[in-house]
Order: structure tokens, then C-alpha cells, then sequence
């Protein structure tokens, strides 16, 4: 309580932005996430690596729009690019230039994807992959396949999103879902299910449900089950997709027939793409007389196209992934020893540049050990952080972009091991 008062107390400007939002919006909010209480900040600018509030404070930004914003903020390079779009106009209503590049960049990275087509964000990715993969079984003569496996605590987007059984505004597809990480259980459902099932879809590291890396054996497991059943297995990198080259699918070699993408992608543009194989992606080819259509004014928006190529091509390189992740994993190394060291129920889980405190010392293996979790810890944290300059979501989860430098990652890591050691009693 004492630190959500001086919350409200340190940020009078954002709590009048908050009320003026609430006169046109619900409870102020145009995206659920963004939501926390007693009420988000608002932004005002952002610059390499920092953010600035309404209330004029200054913040190391480690949050990276939830992995959209690995570029940090500004970045010279995609600005550059988008300039440039803007110059030449940005509603075509036909091809641009840059579709073709960025598609190639992505074909030639993915090692699942032979072709793919863009969206206008993660969500309508993962929509079109479904809808794709469905016709791909009917027209298998897999006509009883008309479900799908995803897994609990599995963020696919707004609509389709699977914490406690599932939210009523999800796309009415009929679900199975199956307990993450756990191969027999999973194992006997696809056994069970396998008929009547035309996709599997999964993140290979569950992102929103706390970074919980997918175990090898359980992908490989997914894997193999469903290429045995004729099973379209899509992986959702949407988050994934930077923590290598190629992706999480290059890094555990368990390769998906479709592949599901988003955030950061399209240079921090509105961005979604879902791509795969080509048998099956070919479904969408406008030469052949039965394709299926697949339309949106905005999927090749000049100025995502324009951002992303420069991104995707000139900024995250295979080398450029390789480092940020590498400098992930050495500050989640830290963070951790710390939190050993102080012998506090706290540590952080994940991969790479991505990462999620949990106040447990339960090892993240399941969704019980992220339930078991301590929220009050979890919420005093953020209050903790933002105070101390560390943006941060709510939910304890980070995302590093690649403007953050040594300094900044060990400023992180020093207003961490303030927290942990001084509010050790309460850990
Ligand atoms: N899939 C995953 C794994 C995500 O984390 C997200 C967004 O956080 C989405 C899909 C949805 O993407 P978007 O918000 O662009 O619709």
C-alpha cells in the first residue's frame, strides 16, 4: 500500500492524462495489457534506450514493448527508413518495394518457412495460420479434424489466449487444451484427440505466461506426434522469433510445419506474418482457381514494410541477435546469483533477451510453479522498479533491446539487488 501511494504521489500529471483517458475510453484503456493499478503512466518520449513520463521522470526502458521494441526508441537506422517511405507517399493501394525484401529476409532466416505472408499483428497471424492449417486437413480428406491443441497458459493474442480454460472472446474454434511441458500428459491427448485435431499450436517458450521455456523433449515429443497424425504443428514465435537467428525453432532444432510472427519484425510498425511450408502455404497462392483468400488493406503497409526491411535486414542481423541474447542471458545469470545468494523466494526464468521475475523458488518447469508465485511480491517489484527508473511491465516481464549497454544492464541488474536485499523480509 505504502508503495502504490508514493506511486500516485510521484505521478499527479499521469494520474489527470488517466482520468481525461476514462471519459472516451473503459477504464481508460485501448489494450488490456496496458492496464495496471491504481493507473499505468503515460509515455511522453523515448530515446535510445529511455522513456520519459508525463511527470517528467526518466526511465532505463527493459520492458521493449513486450519484444516489439528491440530496437530501442528511434532507432537512426529505421528511422532513415521510414523517412524515406514517408516521402514517397504511404496508401499505394498496390505493391511496394519492400514486401518482397522483407518476406526473403524472413523465408531465408526461418528454417520452417518456405513462404510466408504479412498481417497486421501477431494475433491476425496466428488467426490466418489456423484458418490455413483447417483447410490444409479438409483438403487431406482429414474431414473430421476440426480442433485444435494449444496449451495452457498460451498467449496467442486477444482472442486467442488460454489462462484458466480460456477467454470468452476467443475465436470459436473448439480447444484442447493440454498441460504445457508435460509429455505424457500431452502425449495421451494427442492420442486421444488426434483425429479429430487439425493444428497444434504453440510458443516453443511460453512468452505472457512468465517465459517458461519449452523443454526439448516436450517440443520434439509435439513434434514427432503430430507429423505422425498429420497434425499441422504451428510454433508462434511472434516473441520467440529473436532469441537466435532463426529463431527458437533454430536454436532447439525442432522445426514446425507453420510458423507464426510479429512484434519487432516489422521494425516496431504494426506488424503479424504467418508462413510455413510450402505445400501449405501455397493454399493462399491467388494463381491457383481454389486458393483461399486472404485479404487486408493494411498487410503490406509501406511504412512496416519499409521499417522492417531496414530492421530485419540492416539492424537485427544474425550477429546482432546473437549478441543481445548472449548479453540476456549474462544479466538473467546475475539477477539470479543474487537472489541465491540473498536466499530469497525470488529469481528470474527465460531465455536469452527475454525474461519474467516469478517470486518462487520453485523451479519454473509447469504452470503450478508459476502459480505458485507471490502476486503482492510481484506487484511490490514493479512499484519498486519504476520508482527506481526501470520500466518494467507489471507482470515482472523484460525484453531487452539492443540500445541497452553495459551500463544500463548493470544499472538493472544494481536496482534488482536493492530490491531483493531490501525487501528481503518480505521475499
Ligand atoms: N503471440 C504471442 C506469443 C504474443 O506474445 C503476442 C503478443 O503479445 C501475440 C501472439 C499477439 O500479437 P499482437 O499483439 O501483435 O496481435
Amino acid at each position: 500500500d505504502e508503495a502504490r501511494q508514493a506511486y500516485t504521489a510521484r505521478n499527479p500529471k499521469s494520474l489527470t492524462r488517466h482520468h481525461e483517458a476514462c471519459e472516451a475510453m473503459p477504464g481508460g484503456n485501448t489494450r488490456t495489457t496496458l492496464h495496471n493499478s491504481p493507473f499505468p503512466l503515460t509515455v511522453v518520449r523515448g530515446e535510445g534506450c529511455r522513456l520519459w513520463d508525463a511527470d517528467g521522470h526518466e526511465y532505463i526502458d527493459v520492458l521493449g514493448e513486450y519484444t516489439a521494441g528491440i530496437y530501442g526508441h528511434s532507432h537512426p537506422v529505421i528511422r532513415a527508413a521510414i523517412d524515406r517511405a514517408l516521402n514517397h507517399g504511404w496508401n499505394y493501394g498496390g505493391r511496394n518495394a519492400n514486401e518482397a525484401k522483407l518476406a526473403k529476409l524472413v523465408a531465408d532466416r526461418m528454417p520452417s518457412i518456405d513462404l510466408v505472408r504479412f498481417t497486421n499483428s501477431g494475433t491476425e497471424g496466428n488467426v490466418m495460420a489456423l484458418a490455413g492449417a483447417r483447410v490444409y486437413a479438409q483438403r487431406k480428406g482429414r474431414t473430421k479434424a476440426t480442433k485444435v491443441m494449444v496449451f495452457h497458459g498460451g498467449y496467442h493474442g486477444g482472442v486467442l489466449y488460454f489462462v484458466s480454460g480460456g477467454s470468452p472472446v476467443n475465436v470459436p474454434y473448439e480447444y484442447i487444451v493440454a498441460p504445457y511441458n508435460d509429455v505424457e500428459g500431452t502425449r495421451a491427448l494427442l492420442a486421444k484427440h488426434g483425429e479429430e485435431l487439425f493444428a497444434v499450436l504453440l510458443e516453443p517458450m511460453q512468452g505472457s505466461h512468465g517465459c517458461l521455456p519449452g523443454d526439448i523433449e516436450f517440443l520434439k515429443m509435439v513434434r514427432e506426434e503430430s507429423r505422425a497424425r498429420g497434425i499441422t504443428m504451428i510454433f508462434d514465435e511472434v516473441m520467440t522469433s529473436r532469441l537466435s537467428p532463426g529463431g527458437l525453432q533454430e536454436k532447439t532444432g525442432v522445426i514446425p510445419d507453420m510458423t507464426t510472427l510479429g512484434k519487432y519484425i516489422g521494425g516496431g510498425m504494426s506488424f503479424g506474418a504467418f508462413g510455413g511450408r510450402r505445400d501449405i502455404m501455397e493454399l493462399f497462392d491467388p494463381t491457383k482457381p481454389d486458393h483461399l483468400p486472404h485479404a487486408g488493406t493494411f498487410n503490406n503497409n509501406a511504412l512496416t514494410m519499409a521499417a522492417g526491411a531496414a530492421g530485419y535486414g540492416e539492424v537485427y542481423t544474425p550477429a546482432a541477435a546473437k549478441e543481445l541474447n548472449e548479453r540476456g542471458e549474462k544479466i538473467r545469470q546475475r539477477l539470479n546469483a543474487i537472489c541465491q545468494r540473498e536466499k530469497v523466494a525470488f529469481q528470474f526464468s527465460g531465455i536469452g533477451s527475454m525474461m519474467t521475475a516469478h517470486a518462487t523458488s520453485r523451479p519454473i518447469k509447469t504452470a503450478a510453479d508459476i502459480a505458485s508465485g507471490s502476486q503482492d511480491a510481484k506487484e511490490l517489484f514493479f512499484f519498486d522498479m519504476m520508482a527506481a527508473g526501470i520500466w518494467i511491465a507489471r507482470r515482472g516481464f523484460v525484453a531487452l533491446n539492443i540500445m541497452i549497454g553495459d551500463s544500463e544492464g548493470d544499472r538493472f541488474v544494481a536496482v534488482v539487488e536493492e530490491f531483493v536485499t531490501a525487501r528481503k523480509a518480505l521475499l
